[in-house]
């Protein structure tokens, strides 16, 4: 199962990603994440991408096309994946579809996550995230327990520096400049879903696993020679 989460920043897509990836049992890749642990780690890739990152832009696609090669390659993508704010171009998408034929494989599913911007707005200005294990919150929809602390691991809460109003407005310009195609591109394809991402968490997760059980299910009758 090889799926795309695809969406401006804010629809949700990593709290999803989290969940599905659980109930799945594949992995959930972030490139946003593996982005920032690079700079965290003070490798090459890292500190090329850290402008980019701190000003709401792209990072070049040579750099983010190796971390997820990489990535993908691990054993643990065998059986599939979800990917999590890649790709955000047409160049990244197309060499995202070679990569995958190459391997033998293709994708099977992208789930578009429809949202307004003001949900956005709110969700990023308020997002939290644990400085230790990475955890997401949000001050007013998913509060810890104990403010500023993770309910998890007890780690430190912070914000994002490109979760400051400022940058997330650059963010969403440069998600309707470059990302929006690639609606256009997956629904040609054929594999495109669209998921109401203004709704409640838990109504959003029974929607993605619905439609990726009737989709399996619609394969399975597929390879029968059924359908
Ligand atoms: P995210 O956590 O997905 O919101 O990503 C945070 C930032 O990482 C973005 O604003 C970009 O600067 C960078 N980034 C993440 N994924 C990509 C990608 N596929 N292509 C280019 N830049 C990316």
């Amino acid at each position: 199962m090889r799926i795309v989460f695809l969406g401006p920043p804010g629809a949700g897509k990593g709290t999803q990603a989290e969940t599905v990836s659980k109930e799945k049992n594949v992995p959930h890749i972030s490139s946003g994440n593996l982005l920032r642990e690079a700079v965290e780690t003070g490798a090459e890739k890292g500190i090329k991408a850290q402008y980019f990152i701190e000003k709401g832009m792209l990072v070049p696609d040579e750099l983010v096309v190796d971390i997820i090669r990489e990535r993908i390659l691990k054993n643990d993508c065998s059986n599939g994946f979800i990917l999590d704010g890649f790709p955000r171009t047409l160049s990244q998408a197309k060499v995202l579809d070679e990569m995958l034929k190459k391997l033998g494989n293709k994708l099977d599913l992208v789930f578009y996550f429809a949202v307004s911007k003001e949900s956005v707005v709110l969700r990023l200005s308020g997002r939290r995230i644990c400085g230790v294990c990475g955890a997401n919150y949000h001050i007013k929809f998913v509060p810890p327990v104990k403010d500023g602390v993770c309910d998890k691991c007890g780690g430190e809460l912070y914000q994002r520096t490109d979760d400051k109003l400022d940058t997330v407005m650059e963010r969403m310009r440069v998600y309707h400049e470059q990302t929006e195609d690639l609606i256009e591109y997956y629904k040609k394809n054929g594999i495109l879903k669209e998921i109401n991402s203004d709704t409640k968490i838990e109504t959003i997760t029974k929607n993605i696993l619905d439609t990726i059980k009737c989709d399996s299910q619609k394969m399975s009758l597929i390879n029968l020679g059924v359908v």
